[in-house]
């Protein structure tokens, strides 16, 4: 029998999340698939990540596309960019477009909308849009213009850590995500959320009330990867003397992720969780593999241009790197976009 949401509690999830003794993980990743299998089936869902655009006013620490880093050579896509993106996704068959961004202060809501609804017209995928926190009057007409999904990570829901991480926009107030996944939930979207393990400073405490904050939300959606440490950000930088005290710190490691994950497939039975890319970034493909196998059934494909995908540097991703160069011949021989096999930085 799994073990039940009631059982669950902040002791026995901190018991959970650091537990290393193999034998006893293996119950908890049979549990896991047990509850995935039954509530969401043996199918894995595919979704084709676009990442639209890499300009972005915010500072978060731990972001490598954050608005002060030079270095970084900024694009926006063209709507017919984007559809074409959207139109290989679902060549590939898969049933979802991901539309992810950095918080554009030139956002262009008319465009978008008009985005959106071209995709909802001429394909049949369901539309995920991921542009950061966006007004509720601007996430009321993405939503009348079609958008079905809407994915904002809490990263943290420690509200203490998560405001030393992520500083208000310009000249703004100090803003949480909590409110915004009900405004969206309100809306209609179906919500998705999720978070960074092992954020220096994060505790193994703080870890498990993201996972009952996750539970709390009843999100139908959860991304859950380990931080990666991109060298020109301050998280990069700083890591080391940012770290919470010994023993209560929780290790960036695929493993913690994956424990993680699984926690949250007994608390959310029905949820869609990806097998997420920073899982793979440091685990390998083997470790996505193991990933879903251990209560994830979602997987993001990089549908993003070749000619993009380098600049949209989230975190350190050597696949990304590995990319071929925009040169027209490969991308008239390859197609706009990638292989589907290729890691996304955004999932
Ligand atoms: N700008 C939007 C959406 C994109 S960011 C937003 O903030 O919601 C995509 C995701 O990448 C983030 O939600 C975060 O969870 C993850 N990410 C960013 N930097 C990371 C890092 N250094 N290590 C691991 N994941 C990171």
């Amino acid at each position: 029998m799994a073990m039940t949401r009631a059982e669950l509690d902040r002791d026995a999830l901190v018991a959970w999340l650091s537990e290393d003794d193999p034998a006893r993980l293996a119950t908890l990743w049979e549990q896991a698939e047990a509850v995935r299998q039954a509530h969401v089936g043996p199918s894995i869902r595919r979704r084709g990540l676009i990442e639209i655009g890499n300009v972005c006013e915010r500072a978060c620490l731990y972001c490598g596309l954050r608005a002060s880093r030079a270095g970084v050579r900024r694009y926006r896509m063209t709507a017919d960019e984007i559809l074409e993106a959207a139109h290989a996704s679902a060549a590939l068959g898969y049933d979802t477009a991901v539309l992810q961004s950095g918080e554009d202060p030139a956002f262009d809501l008319d465009a978008m909308c008009g985005i959106v609804a071209r995709i909802k017209a001429e394909t049949p995928l369901a539309v995920t849009l991921s542009l950061g926190e966006r007004s509720e009057g601007e996430l009321t007409l993405l939503r009348e213009a079609g958008a079905d999904r809407y994915l904002l990570k809490l990263e943290a829901s420690n509200p203490a850590l998560f405001a030393r991480i992520h500083p208000p926009a310009p000249g703004r107030a100090p803003t949480t995500r909590v409110p915004i996944l009900h405004t969206l939930r309100r809306l209609g979207y179906m919500v998705g959320s999720g978070g960074m393990v092992g954020i220096p400073g994060q505790t193994w405490g703080d870890l498990a009330d993201d996972l009952l904050a996750f539970a709390e939300l009843g999100l139908d959606m959860v991304g859950i990867g380990p931080f990666i440490p991109h060298p020109e950000t301050p998280l990069g930088r700083h890591a080391e003397r940012l770290m919470a005290p010994m023993g209560e710190q929780v290790p960036a490691s695929v493993d913690v992720a994956q424990r993680a994950v699984a926690l949250t497939r007994l608390l959310l039975p029905a949820a869609h969780l990806p097998a997420t890319t920073a899982i793979e970034t440091l685990g390998g493909a083997d470790a996505r593999a193991r990933g879903l196998a251990r209560g994830a059934n979602v997987v993001m494909h990089n549908m993003t241009p070749w000619a993009y995908r380098a600049d949209y540097d989230i975190y350190p991703n050597p696949a990304r790197l590995a990319a071929p160069g925009p040169s027209p011949a490969q991308s008239s021989a390859r197609g706009a976009s990638g292989p589907p096999e290729s890691p996304s930085p955004g999932a």
